[in-house]
């Protein structure tokens, strides 16, 4: 394998956002293959994810199966402990053997790599594409990231998809629509099993 992106998150749920974040990558770094690995215990999370690892898990392979570039992990889901991205970059590292790997964020994560589990090795193992979101800049990066991580950034400028899990399932608990903030066949699961109504 040449080019692997990793993409990582909570993925609660999965949205259109994350899926044109990580299809932008792939074309731009030319990558043959993006993992969505989906976090089993996320660190940086306050409050706990509000579907089950596995709904989430799910949810993402649903969204992902008609991409041929596309697959989905359960290693974060299988490891005990917080999900550190460092252990799953450097998983892939040793399954792949792949020439370039990077990891893939949106512009607000980011912003926050230097607070991530050894931050520096991190940064030693793998490339960071950032990809533009709606409400933050990239001049933020330069100001709130060190200038010795900066060189291992690249910001990818999307169009922007204006959409978070925050409000997919703000949206389902006040029994509004999410078509086409989704993937049909995420939108249909979550109904049918009646995710994130409460
Ligand atoms: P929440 O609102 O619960 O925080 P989220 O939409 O931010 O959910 P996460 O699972 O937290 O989704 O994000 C996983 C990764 O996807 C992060 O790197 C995040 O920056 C990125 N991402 C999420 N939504 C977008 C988007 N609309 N555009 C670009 N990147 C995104
Ligand atoms: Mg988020």
């Amino acid at each position: 394998m040449t080019g692997l992106g990793i993409m990582g998150g909570i993925f609660d749920p999965i949205h259109n956002g994350h899926l044109a974040a990580a299809e932008a990558a792939r074309e731009h770094c030319k990558l043959d293959r993006v993992i969505f690995v989906p976090a089993g215990n996320p660190p940086h999370r306050l409050s706990m994810p509000a579907a089950g690892a596995e709904d989430r898990y799910l949810l993402t392979a649903l969204a992902v199966a008609g991409n041929p570039y596309f697959s989905v992990s359960r290693v974060e889901l299988d490891r005990p402990g917080p999900s550190y991205a460092y252990d799953t970059v450097d998983h892939f590292r040793r399954l792949y053997k792949p020439e370039r790997v990077y990891f893939i964020t949106g512009m607000d994560a980011v912003l926050e790599v230097e607070s991530w589990y050894r931050a520096s090795d991190l940064m030693s193992l793998c490339r960071f594409i950032a990809v533009t979101r709606p409400g933050y800049t990239i001049d933020e990066l330069a100001r709130r990231v060190s200038r010795e991580y900066l060189p291992m950034i690249e910001v990818i400028t999307t169009p922007g998809i204006n959409i978070s899990s925050t409000t997919i399932r703000e949206r389902l608990r006040t029994g509004r629509s999410i078509n086409y903030l989704v993937p049909d066949i995420v939108a249909d699961y979550i109904l049918k099993e009646g995710l994130y109504v409460n």
